[in-house]
C-alpha cells in the first residue's frame, strides 16, 4: 500500500511538469557565451571565436530543433582539461580541446584535402553537434539503443551530412583528420583498461564517420574507399548504416524540428570559403 501511495505521490508530482515541458517545447531556446579565458594561452582562441561568430552562428543552426527548455552552449577554459561535455542543459566546449585542435591542425592542406582551416572547424562542429546530440536524447526523451556515445556520433555525422555537399565533405574531412591524428599519436597499442571507455578509441570513430559518409553519399564520398582510408570490407554495409541512422532521426528527432527554420539553417554555407 506504501509504494502504491508513494506510486501515487510521484505521478501527481511528476505529471504536470511533463505535461508543461511537452507544451513548451519550442524552436530558438539556445542561448551562447564566450567564458573570458583565465590562462593568457587561450586569449587568441576566445579572440578568434568572436571575430568569426562562431557561437551565434552555432546558435542559429541549432536554432530549429525545438526543445523543452532553454540550452546554454558556451567555450570556457577547463583548468587544463581538453574537452567537451553537455550536463544539466549546458553544453560546455573548453579552450584546451580547441587549442588541441589548432597544435594538430596540418601546415598546408593534405593530400586527403584537409585544410589547416578544416581541421579545426570540422571536429570543432563535429564536437558541438555531438554534445547537441546528447542535448537531444535527454531533452526530448529519445530512446537510445546501444552505447550513447556511439549514438551521439551517429547524431552529430547526420547533421553534418544534411549539410550542403562541400560542407559536409569539410566537415567530415576535418573531423576524419582529427580522428586519425589522435589514433597515430599512440605510441603503443591502448592498454586493455582504455576499451572499457565509454567512447570507441578514435580510429573506431574515424571509421564510424567515414563509414556514414560513404553509405550517405557514394558519389560524393567514393574517393573515401577509392584511396583506401575506409577498408572495403566496411565500406560493403555503410549504405544499410546510413539507413539506419536516417530512420531514427527521422523518427525520434525531426517531430521535433521546426521544418521551415530548418531548410533556411541547412541551405547556409556554414565554413569559411576554402582556398
Ligand atoms: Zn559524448
Amino acid at each position: 500500500m506504501r509504494v502504491i501511495l508513494l506510486l501515487l505521490i510521484t505521478w501527481v508530482v511528476v505529471a504536470p511538469d511533463t505535461l508543461t515541458t511537452a507544451l513548451a517545447a519550442q524552436a530558438n531556446r539556445v542561448t551562447v557565451s564566450y567564458v573570458l579565458p583565465k590562462n593568457s594561452a587561450h586569449q587568441p582562441i576566445y579572440e578568434q571565436l568572436k571575430e568569426v561568430r562562431f557561437l551565434e552562428r552555432l546558435q542559429q543552426f541549432l536554432s530549429p530543433f525545438r526543445l523543452p527548455r532553454p540550452l546554454l552552449v558556451k567555450v570556457e577554459g577547463c583548468g587544463g582539461d581538453a574537452n567537451a561535455w553537455y550536463e544539466d542543459n549546458v553544453i560546455t566546449i573548453c579552450y584546451e580541446y580547441i587549442e588541441g585542435l589548432r597544435k594538430t591542425m596540418p601546415a598546408n592542406t593534405t593530400l586527403a584535402g584537409v585544410t589547416p582551416d578544416d581541421a579545426v572547424m570540422g571536429p570543432l562542429l563535429d564536437t558541438c553537434f555531438h554534445e547537441f546530440g546528447h542535448a537531444l536524447f535527454e531533452m526530448l526523451r529519445v530512446p537510445v539503443f546501444g552505447r550513447e556515445e556511439d549514438a551521439a556520433d551517429q547524431v552529430s555525422a547526420y547533421i553534418t551530412l544534411e549539410l550542403h555537399k562541400d560542407e559536409a565533405r569539410r566537415i567530415v574531412g576535418g573531423t576524419a583528420y582529427a580522428y586519425k591524428t589522435e589514433a597515430e599519436a599512440a605510441t603503443a597499442p591502448p592498454q586493455m583498461a582504455k576499451f572499457a571507455d565509454v567512447h570507441g578509441t578514435p580510429a573506431q570513430r574515424l571509421y564510424n564517420e567515414l563509414c556514414l559518409a560513404y553509405g550517405a553519399d557514394k558519389e560524393q564520398f567514393g574517393y573515401i574507399v577509392d584511396k583506401g582510408y575506409l577498408p572495403k570490407e566496411r565500406a560493403e554495409d555503410c549504405a544499410d548504416e546510413y539507413q539506419q541512422v536516417s530512420y531514427a532521426y527521422k523518427k525520434l528527432i525531426e517531430p521535433h524540428v521546426d521544418r521551415h527554420r530548418a531548410k533556411k539553417v541547412f541551405d547556409k554555407s556554414w565554413l569559411r570559403p576554402s582556398g
